[in-house]
């Protein structure tokens, strides 16, 4: 008798970055010990049926929000990690601007061992660039660093100040790996602002925050980068004027990289229409041309990566008047089926450009990949995987997700392609759809 533990994926087709073959994957013990067709289980082996899926490196999520320490009512590392298992993912970067912030060694260590204790994916805490996200004194980069800490960003609020955020990327440029992530919106651009300025806001008498306030600082920021030699993110870049910013800085060398979300990709300003608070976020939805745009972008490299910015809000916080609602959006579990049903299927992005925005290459922006996140799936590398059934059908229903919240923009949005399975560290956490625990 072996203390081993297996794990057999049966029947499936593997994609990775290394292309789509029809294949079994064995797993022994955490990792992936054999890739092959027809391969038999051994005795005592877990077997899990993928016939008709794919067997994709387990997804990564760089933004979302879990709300703890301070609003566990609305989110906790344990819901929130079991909703990222349910939509495929084995890593994710939580976002510091919790109550109290991730601006401290002692914080960060606690969010990183709590993940540890819950263990339904790899929760790795992005930190603060200011202390108490307040947008003038650095935090301890360089303390954050040592526990691991690779994304630094005052999400939630944009670093404003010029002179900070070049001090921040003078810093970070002695940190190997470390990137500055920023929440791109001009505070005083947007000062009172809604919903995205246009024509929706001035038809509805509501205040706008205009793109301008994104792409003025993604300018700033790239020309900051640049001068520094340090490593930039825009966190959900959400129109036409940056994505034109960062596609020419790159060709330039700039060491820029770019993601958006789901809903930047899908929705517009129109859905405000009817004041439903569900739809308010930061920065705000925006025009069918910024949509196009972020599109394009998407296909041609200039934006790397699709994160959700998954943003719980309790039901009384957030059921309140449009002006009065906090900004936000829940995305973790529903992200991979909105990409099938709203860009792979009818022909926007291929399956292949999809999953990559969805796993190896932000597992390459949060420095994941060395970490044996987004694959590829290969003998020797640790099963961090998803399955995936593409023609499942199902409706979202916001009272069964996983999340303590329910503020999901897809409620009744009928999505094909749901997670089979999901394997962290070589074992399920999502078992033929459903948690394991
Ligand atoms: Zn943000």
């Amino acid at each position: 008798m072996s203390d081993s533990t297996e794990l057999l994926l049966a029947g499936g087709r593997v994609l990775d970055e290394t292309g789509e073959r029809t294949s079994d994957v064995r797993v022994v013990d955490g990792m992936i010990a054999e890739i092959g067709v027809g391969l038999s289980a051994s005795a005592g082996a877990t077997v899990l049926d993928a016939e008709g899926c794919l067997i994709t490196p387990g997804l990564v999520d760089l933004q979302v929000h879990f709300r703890e320490p301070g609003r566990e009512d609305a989110e906790t590392i344990e819901s929130g990690s079991r909703a990222a298992a349910l939509g495929g993912c084995t890593a994710v970067v939580c976002m510091p601007n919790t109550e109290p912030p991730l601006d401290d060694a002692a914080v960060v260590q606690s969010v990183i061992e709590r993940a540890r204790g819950v263990g339904l994916c790899d929760v790795r805490p992005a930190g603060c660039i200011t202390k108490g996200r307040a947008g003038s004194e650095l935090a301890p980069l360089g303390e954050l660093y040592d526990l691991g800490v690779r994304v630094f960003t005052d999400d939630g609020d944009c670093v404003a100040d010029a002179a900070v955020m070049r001090h921040a990327f003078e810093y970070a440029t002695a940190l190997p790996g470390a990137v500055l992530a920023q929440h791109a919106e001009d505070p005083a651009l947007v000062r009172g602002g809604h919903m995205h300025e246009g024509a929706w806001s001035a038809r509805l008498g509501v205040p706008g925050r205009p793109a301008e306030a994104e792409s003025t600082i993604v300018a700033r920021d790239l020309a900051l980068a640049q001068r520094t030699g340090g490593r930039y993110h825009v966190l959900h870049l959400s129109c036409a004027q940056s994505a034109a910013l960062v596609r020419a800085a790159k060709a330039q060398g700039v060491r820029v990289t770019a993601e958006c979300t789901p809903q930047h990709l899908v929705l517009t300003d129109e859905t405000c229409a009817g004041f439903d608070p569900v739809f308010k976020m930061n920065p705000p939805l925006r025009e069918q041309a910024d949509v196009d745009a972020l599109r394009a972008a998407l296909i041609d490299g200039t934006i790397d990566a699709i994160a959700t910015d998954h943003a719980p809000h309790t039901a009384e916080t957030k059921d309140v008047p449009f002006e009065e609602a906090p900004p936000g959006m829940l995305g973790v579990e529903t992200a991979l089926a909105v990409v099938l049903t709203t860009l792979v299927e009818p022909g926007v992005l291929t399956l292949a450009q999809a999953i990559a925005a969805l796993s190896w290459q932000p597992a390459r922006v949060a420095g994941l990949d060395g970490e044996g996140h987004g694959g590829p799936v290969a003998v020797g590398r640790p099963a961090h995987l998803c399955v995936i059934d593409p023609a499942q059908r199902w409706v979202v229903d916001g009272t069964r997700l996983a999340s303590r919240s329910r503020n999901t923009p897809w409620e009744g949005w009928k999505l094909t392609g749901k997670v089979r399975h999901t394997i962290y560290a070589g074992s399920p956490t999502v078992r033929d759809g459903e948690p394991t625990r």
